[in-house]
């Protein structure tokens, strides 16, 4: 059997829903690559330069986007978040799934670009309990928490609209089993499209 090609794989999901463990339990599996984001938000304790994000300068930032290297970017709560262009194209060459753990508005760009992409919303099971997730997580001041709240409403409507499926994240190993199956059924789709003769991924340039 043929292997299934590389996948672009959107993420996204209001902030404290899980996404950064549903991405790792992803990971493990194999066959996952993650984009590694650049930003310009100062780092939280324990998080690594080059291993959770590319943390840099604003100037720096505005470069790589100017320079036209970034698949998307978006401002979040006052930060900027992008994706870089080349890892995509080598790990849908090496027929990765390649998972961006990215906004909606990064997603809409996504989608607005064309590119062959799944995109997945995770869901709390409730507001409330993205309530207690997110004072559980305590990395955040009141203020921050408040922004990061009230932008949920806005992920959900925009999701509902353009993502593929949205998946409630309950119960951890049901989540991933549920997303990963979603990414295996979408990778199937893409192989039927390439055995038919379809270029895949339009709009990178994969040469
Ligand atoms: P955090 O600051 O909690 O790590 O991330 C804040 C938000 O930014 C999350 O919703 C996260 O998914 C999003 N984000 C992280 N990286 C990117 C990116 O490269 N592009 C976009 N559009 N959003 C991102």
């Amino acid at each position: 059997m043929e292997d299934l090609p590389g996948i672009l794989v959107v993420l996204s999901g209001p902030m404290g829903v899980g996404k950064t463990t549903v991405a790792n339990r992803l990971l493990e599996k194999g066959g996952y690559l993650r984009s590694i984001s650049v930003t310009t938000r100062a780092p939280r304790g324990g998080e690594v330069d080059g291993v959770d994000y590319r943390f840099t300068s604003v100037e720096e930032f505005e470069k790589l986007r100017d320079a036209n290297e970034l698949i998307e970017y978006a401002q979040v709560v006052g930060n900027w978040y992008g994706t870089p262009k080349q890892p995509l194209r080598e790990a849908l060459k090496a027929g990765k799934a390649f998972l961006l753990v990215i906004d909606v508005n990064g997603g809409q760009q996504v989608r607005g670009k064309g590119y062959d992409s799944e995109l997945i919303f995770l869901a709390p099971p409730s507001k409330e309990e993205l309530v207690k997730r997110l004072e559980g997580r305590r990395t955040e001041d009141a203020k921050q928490q408040t922004l990061r709240l009230e932008r949920a409403d806005m992920e959900m409507q925009v999701a509902a609209e353009i993502y593929n499926h949205i998946v409630v994240n309950k119960d951890l190993d049901t989540c991933v089993e549920e997303v990963h199956s979603l990414v295996q059924q979408a990778r199937r789709k893409l192989l039927e499209r390439k055995q038919a003769g379809e270029t895949l991924y339009p709009g990178l340039d994969m040469s």
